[in-house]
């Protein structure tokens, strides 16, 4: 990895919260609701490339009207965790499959890349100044939620890449995902929406693909289901993703199953640790295709034994039923309403204890930020 090319000038606000009010603001942070007192700013322009580089006041950034984000949607974003470790030092996972995914959702949507090292450094140069919203990492799962997005903010009608980019990191103190703790989530299989079609930006992580699955989702509700699963667009046959987490499939035989990667799927970070986790765990891991009849068959039978869904924000969480247009399956142990299935928790445990510190860090998956 090349050394950073920024340097993250740090301007720390003089009005930032008092410790109580932040405390307070500690205790039960829900997902995406409180921010930190800074944010990581930089621009991009065509003519002097990244500058002004910096950690600032978090506020409302001052956008002209014609911003081509607005009107274009060109942007992209990142989801990271900041941990903090038994010894209070503070940690992140794999900081650099963030990074370089990142640079390839920038290549996707024609925004220029960050390098690996100056996005790494910028989540530290944030992370370090705001090191007192890093909440303890005890049992309970709460972390600083870090977002790294990029869009074009430069103010222009014409269609084509933006010519000036915006940079930023905000950071959110983050308790479990679901609120009301961990248990099964229900899924609306999508018969009238893909999410993702080959030579689209299935794999790129932008803020259109969420924008264009958020009709799905509310389906998904109207049918009493949390979440929305997404077939593949060309057959309507093979099972890709929810809206924004992986799926795994497990069978009675140990064996775990995830699709694979197809190019309208994204990468998780989660996902490609899982892979490896589970194999450790001496579960037999498939990277393949499977399809909604596989998964419907398979749950009725009991052939499928557990399903989940992962992703950085809420780790990985058990899908206790499928339901569709006419008809539902459960998943599992469903007399067990409530329950986590004995893989999906040892998977679950393995990481949330690699990622706070309580195991030994075999494969330097972990970088320290502060
Ligand atoms: C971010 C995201 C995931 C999960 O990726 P992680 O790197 O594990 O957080 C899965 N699917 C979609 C569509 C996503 O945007």
């Amino acid at each position: 990895m090349s050394p950073a090319a920024l340097s993250f000038t740090v301007e720390p606000r003089s009005d930032a919260l008092p410790d109580d009010l932040r405390e307070a603001a500690l205790v039960d942070p829900g997902f995406g609701k409180t921010f930190t007192d800074h944010m990581v700013l930089a621009t991009w322009t065509t003519d002097e490339g990244w500058h002004d580089a910096k950690v600032t006041a978090r506020g409302p950034l001052s956008l002209d009207p014609s911003a081509a984000v607005l009107h274009y949607g060109q942007e992209i974003f990142e989801g990271m965790k900041a941990y903090r470790h038994p010894d209070n030092s503070v940690w992140t996972f794999r900081p650099e499959i963030n990074a370089a995914r990142f640079a390839r959702s920038a290549r996707r949507l024609a925004l220029p890349e960050l390098s690996v090292a100056d996005f790494i450094e910028s989540l530290r140069a944030l992370v370090s100044t705001d090191e007192k919203w890093v909440p303890s990492g005890d049992a309970e799962e709460t972390s600083l939620y870090l977002r790294p997005f990029m869009f074009a903010s430069e103010a222009f009608l014409g269609v084509r890449p933006a010519a000036e980019v915006t940079y930023c990191v905000i950071a959110s103190p983050a308790g479990p995902y679901f609120a009301g703790g961990l248990k099964p989530v229900s899924i609306w299989l999508s018969a009238d929406y893909t999410r993702a079609a080959p030579g689209g930006t299935g794999a790129a992580k932008c803020g259109g693909n969420y924008a264009a699955s958020l009709a799905a989702q509310v389906q998904a509700r109207a049918n009493g289901c949390d979440q929305v699963a997404f077939l593949d667009a060309v057959e309507h046959r093979w099972v890709e993703e929810l809206g924004g987490m992986n799926l795994f499939f497990v069978h009675g035989d140990g064996t775990v199953v995830t699709p694979e990667l197809t190019g309208t799927i994204l990468e998780g970070v989660t996902r490609a640790s899982i892979i490896e986790l589970a194999a450790d765990l001496g579960l037999k891991v498939e990277e393949r295709r499977i399809s909604i009849d596989e998964w419907r068959d398979g749950a009725a039978s009991g052939e499928i034994t557990e399903v989940f869904a992962c992703g950085t924000a809420a780790v990985v969480t058990p899908v206790g039923r499928l339901a569709w247009q006419g008809g539902e399956v459960m998943i599992g142990d469903h007399d067990n309403d409530g329950g986590v299935g004995p893989v999906t928790g040892s998977i679950r445990h393995t990481l949330l204890d690699l990622q706070y510190g309580r195991t030994a860090d075999t494969r330097g998956w972990l970088t320290r930020l502060v």
